[in-house]
């Protein structure tokens, strides 16, 4: 099976996206709006390295 993410820097592998949120921290969320419709998460790696994981469309920043 395909991991979910692998971090470039120091090679963690994350299994899956469950694995990602419980492992990295949590730093922010990047809006592309009006532009785009999704957004992205920014979290923080073990290695203090900044990953990004694509929010779904309509993802509302109020709620988070
Ligand atoms: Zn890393």
């Amino acid at each position: 099976m395909k991991s979910y993410k692998i971090c470039k820097r120091c090679g963690h592998d994350y299994k899956t996206e469950q694995m990602f949120l419980a492992t990295t921290k949590y730093v922010g969320v990047q809006s592309f709006a009006p532009y785009n419709l999704f957004s992205l998460e920014l979290r923080n790696c073990v290695c203090e390295t900044t990953l990004a994981r694509r929010l779904p469309i309509g993802f509302d920043l109020q709620r988070a």
